[in-house]
């Protein structure tokens, strides 16, 4: 008969608790010492030998030869609880499934009982922080004065739903998650004695799947010797796992990295094509992206070597900024995903707004006037460290790079002779500084009267006038109002309908290419991918000042 490898390989004895060195060691200073708490706490998340450290610790006080940190495994005690996890004296109940107050009453009068034949009588609580409010009085109330030989193991995956008075009586034990490489050496243990012949690729490939949790590890080796019916290779692991094809995965991000939108989206939908679930597709690239972005913040310790070199060349192809940016993106899509049915839209959105960190760049960079560096191809220069100020977060420009040129009114060439010298404010103003024209685009009107240019603003655009009324932007707009009308002209900033009242004479004087831009920045605005930056930037694009 076949025994699953978890249970097989479950830890016997505390020195063959993975992981868990410093619980294993001050549990058996404590026994050796003969100091045994009422009740113990073992917390910690799934798969790291909790519930074994539990039953490890129920033999070692009950055993015929103990309390004993080697319990002798042959007494009757032993044996029960190697067998079933329980025994005539040791009671195992978990709270998911007995979550009743009835329940835990039942069980914690049980162990008031003086024990039948061993020891102590003891309590092992799987999960206890599914009990309910009077389940955890009922609890309480032994806890506060406990029969010498009643003794609880509580275990829990979530610490903090378990009540403060609860916890202040128990002795605890915070158990951690495992390092991939830790469950990686313990699955080429396990496959080596069991003769199971695993490619190395394969074994880091489950090693990387199990996510901390050893249970979870053994698991899937588990499954993969069972299904592959003898050699384990990474192929039939990554058909176990559904992983995502590593390829399109790095080809995806490759094009997201140069900008490419078109071939982003292709490369999606082939991961799609190819059968994969738009929400693994998704938890798989953010895995990818956060790997990346250790590599690139100079951690490297959970890359294998034969991989370390291409990981790190990928890593380069997207500044390390926009790296950051990208795994807080992706965070937020896979929110999103828990929240929204359609996990293939919310990922194609994802996939958009990282084709388009090449086009942003650093808002210093933007107002000095400095042409952009282009976003590169496969291999664009290395993460240059910020260029100068180097203190505090950089911050992104929402100026494009290559700035749209969707509306004929912009795409016009430049400053014709004799055009409407307006519009050739705009041309101007766009090119000279896009923060201000993006401002002055604002404006529900912007009429010409004398030597006065007047640029009015509603209520709800108070801010943008104010911006404009910076010295620098001013002094901007007058030069550029100089150049575009070829005499001098005096900016006028106004707030609220004109005073004739008359709104519409105003509105119909609100040139074509104002409404051009209107709509261009209000689509700027309602861009989900700008939203994020300023977003991920805590709006500290609002506290901009302009230099100068
Ligand atoms: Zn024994």
């Amino acid at each position: 008969m076949h025994v699953a490898l978890a249970r097989k390989w479950r830890p016997k004895v505390f020195e063959d608790l993975v992981g868990q060195e410093a619980v294993a060691k001050t549990l058996e200073h404590a026994i050796e010492a003969g100091r045994i708490a009422p009740a113990y706490l073992l917390t910690g998340p799934r798969g790291v030998g909790k519930t074994s450290t539990a039953r490890m610790l129920a033999r070692a006080l009950n055993c015929e030869k103990g309390p004993t940190v080697e319990p002798c495994g042959v007494c009757a005690s032993c044996r029960e609880i190697l067998a079933r996890g329980d025994s005539l004296d040791v009671l195992e109940m978990d709270g998911a499934s007995n979550r009743k107050i009835e329940h835990a009453r039942e069980l914690i009068e049980t162990v008031r009982y003086a024990p039948q034949r061993d020891r102590f009588r003891i309590a092992i609580i799987d999960e206890v922080h599914m009990f309910t409010n009077e389940a955890f009085n009922a609890l309480l109330k032994t806890l506060e004065e406990p029969p010498a030989h009643t003794k609880f193991i509580l275990a829990s995956t979530e610490l903090h739903k378990i009540p403060a008075t609860i916890v202040s009586r128990c002795q605890r034990f915070s158990f951690r998650a495992l390092t991939t490489k830790e469950i990686l050496a313990q699955l080429q243990k396990v496959a080596k004695a069991e003769k199971i012949p695993a490619t190395p690729g394969a074994l880091r490939l489950l090693a990387t799947a199990a996510e901390g949790s050893l249970r979870d590890g053994l698991s899937l080796l588990d499954q993969a010797a069972t299904l592959s019916g003898g050699a384990v290779d990474e192929a039939r692991c990554a058909e176990i796992l559904a992983l995502v094809d590593r390829e399109l995965l790095e080809g995806m991000y490759s094009a997201v990295a140069s900008g490419d939108r078109a071939a982003a989206i292709a490369h999606l939908e082939r991961l799609v094509e190819s059968g994969a679930d738009p929400k693994h597709v998704l938890k798989e690239f953010t895995a990818f992206l956060r790997r990346l972005l250790l590599v690139a913040a100079g951690g490297s310790a959970e890359i294998a070597d034969e991989d370390r070199e291409r990981v790190t060349v990928l890593a380069k192809a997207m500044p390390y900024e926009n790296l950051l940016r990208a795994v807080s993106l992706a965070l937020d899509a896979g929110d999103l995903t828990r929240r929204v049915e359609d996990a293939a839209l919310t990922i194609q959105m994802l996939v958009l707004r990282l084709a388009e960190l090449p086009r942003l760049r650093g808002i210093e960079e933007a107002l000095s006037g400095l042409p952009a560096g282009r976003p590169g191809g496969p291999a664009p220069p290395p993460p240059a460290a910020p260029p100068r100020s180097g203190s505090g977060p950089r911050i992104v420009s929402l100026v494009p790079v290559e700035p749209e040129r969707e509306d004929p009114a912009s795409s016009a060439p430049a400053g014709p002779a004799g055009g409407d010298p307006l519009e050739r404010f705009h041309e101007l103003l766009g090119a000279r500084r896009m923060v201000t024209a993006a401002q002055v685009s604002l404006a529900a009107s912007i009429r010409v009267e004398g030597d006065d240019l007047v640029l009015r603003f509603g209520i709800d655009r108070a801010a943008a006038k104010e911006a404009l009324e910076d010295l620098a932007a001013k002094k901007v707009l007058t030069e550029v109002a100089r150049e575009s009308f070829g005499r001098p002209m005096r900016i006028v900033l106004k707030t609220g309908p004109p005073a004739d009242g008359d709104l519409g004479s105003a509105a119909r004087e609100v040139p074509r290419a104002t409404i051009a831009r209107e709509r261009a920045s209000s689509r700027a605005e309602s861009d989900p991918m700008v939203r994020s930056a300023m977003e991920l930037f805590h709006g500290e694009l609002t506290e901009i000042k302009e230099e100068e």
